[in-house]
C-alpha cells in the first residue's frame, strides 16, 4: 500500500498518520473548514477540504470522502473511531468504489450494529451473554411478562438499534413492565428508526471489562487481553486500564480464547473489541465494537503491539504475524482522557484558544494529542483533546506516574478535566481497583 486516506480528525487522525509513517505509507488528510490547522492535517502528504464545520456535512459526508480518495489516488481509507467507523453502508461504498476499508466487511458491521443479531451470533459462537429474551419482544403481554419472570427482576429493556448508552430502560417490578416496553419501543422507533427492543437481566453492580482481538479474516485470530473501563460518567469512559485488576491469567486465557474463536466462526477481519459486563466472577457479553477504540493505547502499552499498524497490515491482506503464544501481558497501563470541559460547570465543553501549553514527560509517559500551543479547539466536535497514558511495571507505579504527569500537564486558555483526573488518581477506591461502573458517578459529587 502506498497511500492511505484518514477519514477522521483530532488525536486519532494523528495516531493513524503515525502508523502510516511507521509503515512507509503516504497519507491524505481530509478535513472540514474548521480543521485546516489540525496537527495531522499540517503533517499529511496531501490534504482535501471535504466540507463545512458541521460533521454531517464533512466527516460524515460519504460522497465527499470517496471523491477525495479518488482525487488523490489513495488506496485505502481508515475511519478511526466515531464518525463513519461503524457505518456498514460506508464500508460497502468504500469497497464498491475500489478502495480498501480498514475494518471488517460491511455485513459484519451490520450484524454487530444490531444488538439482537449480534447477541444471537455471539451466543451461537459460544460467547457468554446476559440472560435475556434472546430475541425481539413481540406484542403478546402474557408472553413478555413470562419472559421477565423467568429472567427475574430487575430487567432492562434495550433497543436493538440503540447506541451511545441511549434507548434503555430498567424495570424493577412487574407492574411497570408492559408500559416500559411500550415506551422504549416508541423511543427506539423515533431515535433509531427501529422500534425493535429486547429484554435482559439488569446486572446491578457490574464492572465493564472488554477484550481486544485481532483477526485476519483468513482463519487466524488472537486476543490481546482485557481492559477495565468501569470508571464512567453517563456511560462515557473516563479512565481505562489494562490489565483489569484482579483478573487472573486463567480467566484471561479463557474469555480471550472464546472471543478469538468467535472471530474465526464469524470470519471477522480487523481489530475489534468484545464488551462484557463482569459480575461475581462471570463475563456477560453486551456488544462488539468493530473498530479501533479510544482506549486501544493501554493494550498497546502492556503488549508492545501497535494495533493501528496491525489493522493496516490485515487490510493489506497479510496473514496475522503474531501468534497467541507471542502475546505477553506485562506491567500495567492507565489512560486518562483529557477533555476540554469544565467539571465544576456540569462538564460544559470549553472550546477556545490554548494560550500556554506544557506537556508532561518522563519514564512510562505517553501522550496522544493533536493540540499545540496557540491551537484553537473548535466548538463543533467531541471535547476530547488528548489521552495521557502511563505505564509501570505494576499498577501502583502506573498510578503514581499518572499522578505526576497530570500535575506537570499545563493547559491555559481553556478549561480541562486534568484536576479531576488528579483527584481520581488520589481516590482510595480507584487505587484499590476493581470498582463497578457506578463508582465514579457516586464519587463525583465529592471529587469536584
Ligand atoms: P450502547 O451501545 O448504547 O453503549 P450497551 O449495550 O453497550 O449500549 O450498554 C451501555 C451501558 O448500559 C453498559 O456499559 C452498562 O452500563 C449499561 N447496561 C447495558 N446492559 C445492561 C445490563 N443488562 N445490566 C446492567 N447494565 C447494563
Amino acid at each position: 500500500m502506498e497511500k492511505l486516506l484518514i477519514a477522521n480528525r483530532g488525536e486519532i487522525g494523528l495516531r493513524i498518520l503515525r502508523a502510516c509513517k511507521a509503515l512507509g505509507i503516504k497519507t491524505v488528510a481530509v478535513h472540514s473548514t474548521a480543521d485546516a490547522n489540525l496537527k495531522h492535517v499540517l503533517m499529511a502528504d496531501e490534504t482535501v477540504c471535504i466540507g463545512p464545520a458541521p460533521s454531517n456535512l464533512s466527516y460524515l459526508n460519504i460522497p465527499a470522502i470517496i471523491s477525495a480518495a479518488e482525487l488523490t489516488d489513495a488506496q485505502a481509507i481508515h475511519p478511526g473511531y466515531g464518525f463513519l467507523s461503524e457505518n456498514a453502508d460506508f464500508a460497502d461504498r468504500v469497497e464498491e468504489s475500489g478502495f480498501i476499508f480498514i475494518g471488517p466487511k460491511g455485513d459484519t458491521i451490520r450484524m454487530m450494529g444490531d444488538k439482537v443479531s449480534a447477541i444471537r451470533a455471539m451466543k451461537a459462537a459460544g460467547v457468554p451473554t446476559v440472560p435475556g429474551s434472546g430475541g425481539p419482544l413481540g406484542d403478546n403481554a402474557e408472553e413478555n411478562l413470562k419472559v421477565a419472570r423467568e429472567i427475574g427482576y430487575p430487567v432492562i429493556i434495550k433497543a436493538s438499534g440503540g447506541g451511545g448508552g441511549r434507548g434503555m430502560r430498567v424495570v424493577h417490578t412487574e407492574g411497570s413492565l408492559l408500559k416500559s416496553i411500550q415506551l422504549t419501543k416508541q423511543e427506539a422507533g423515533a431515535a433509531f428508526n427501529n422500534p425493535e427492543v429486547y429484554m435482559e437481566k439488569f446486572l446491578e453492580n457490574p464492572r465493564h471489562i472488554e477484550v481486544q482481538i485481532l483477526a485476519d479474516g483468513q482463519g487466524n485470530a488472537i486476543h490481546l487481553g482485557e481492559r477495565d473501563c468501569s470508571m464512567q460518567r453517563r456511560h462515557q469512559k473516563v479512565v481505562e486500564e489494562a490489565p483489569a485488576p484482579g483478573i487472573t491469567q486463567q480467566q484471561r486465557d479463557h474469555i480471550g480464547g472464546i472471543c478469538a474463536k468467535a472471530c474465526i466462526d464469524i470470519n471477522y477481519r480487523g481489530a475489534g473489541t468484545f464488551e462484557f459486563l463482569y459480575e461475581n466472577g462471570e463475563f456477560y457479553f453486551i456488544e462488539m465494537n468493530t473498530r479501533l477504540q479510544v482506549e486501544h493505547t493501554v493494550t498497546e502499552q502492556v503488549t508492545g503491539i501497535d494495533l493501528v499498524k496491525a489493522q493496516i497490515e490485515i487490510a493489506m491482506g497479510r496473514p496475522l504475524s503474531i501468534k497467541q503464544e507471542d502475546v505477553k501481558i506485562s506491567g500495567h497501563a492507565i489512560e486518562c482522557r483529557i477533555n476540554a470541559e469544565n467539571p465544576a460547570k456540569n462538564f460544559m465543553p470549553s472550546p477556545g484558544k490554548i494560550t500556554r501549553l506544557h506537556f508532561p514527560g518522563g519514564p512510562g509517559v505517553r501522550l496522544d494529542t493533536h493540540i499545540y500551543n496557540e491551537y484553537t479547539v473548535p466548538p463543533h466536535y467531541d471535547s476530547m483533546i488528548g489521552k495521557l497514558i502511563c505505564y509501570g511495571t505494576d499498577r501502583e507505579i502506573a498510578i503514581s506516574r499518572m499522578h505526576i504527569a497530570l500535575q506537570e500537564f499545563a493547559i491555559r486558555g481553556i478549561d480541562t478535566n486534568i484536576d479531576l483526573n488528579i483527584e481520581i488518581m488520589c481516590d482510595q477506591g480507584f487505587c484499590e481497583g476493581g470498582q463497578n461502573i457506578h463508582y465514579l458517578e457516586h464519587r463525583l459529587e465529592h471529587l469536584i
